[in-house]
């Protein structure tokens, strides 16, 4: 399959590893727009939070406990925020499910994000 992420898990493409067990893999993304910009992805396909369903959504609940222990041990105290982007209008460019995790910074808020 031609996904840039499965590539990623499988170390066909570098990356910088943040965390990584069973299921998930924590990676740096490439273009950081917080000073803490980490993509948490399942290690088995899913194209995006569409495609989600009772087979396959017991990792996203995996992910977040991920979330809160990388900021429990990262001690982002300031708070952290969690973002996926789902289709075109959210404007997804990569169509393995994928959550972003940004900190470090005061964000705002607005329909595109605000961060
Ligand atoms: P999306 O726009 O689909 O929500 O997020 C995709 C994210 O993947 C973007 O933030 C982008 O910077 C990141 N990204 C794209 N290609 C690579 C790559 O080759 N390596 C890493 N680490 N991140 C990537
Ligand atoms: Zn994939």
């Amino acid at each position: 399959m031609d996904c840039l992420f499965c590539k990623i898990i499988a170390g066909e493409i570098p990356s910088a590893k943040v965390y990584e067990d069973e299921t998930v893999y924590v990676f740096k993304d490439i273009a950081p727009i917080a000073p803490v910009h980490y993509l948490l992805i399942p290690k088995t396909h899913i194209s995006g939070a569409s495609a989600l369903d009772e087979g396959n959504a017991d990792v996203v609940a995996h992910i977040f406990t991920v979330a809160a222990k990388i900021a429990k041990e990262e001690k982002l105290d300031g708070g952290f925020r969690i973002i996926t982007n789902c289709g075109d209008d959210a404007g997804q460019t990569v169509k393995h499910l994928h959550f972003h995790l940004l900190a470090g910074k005061q964000m705002g808020w607005s329909a595109e994000s605000g961060v």
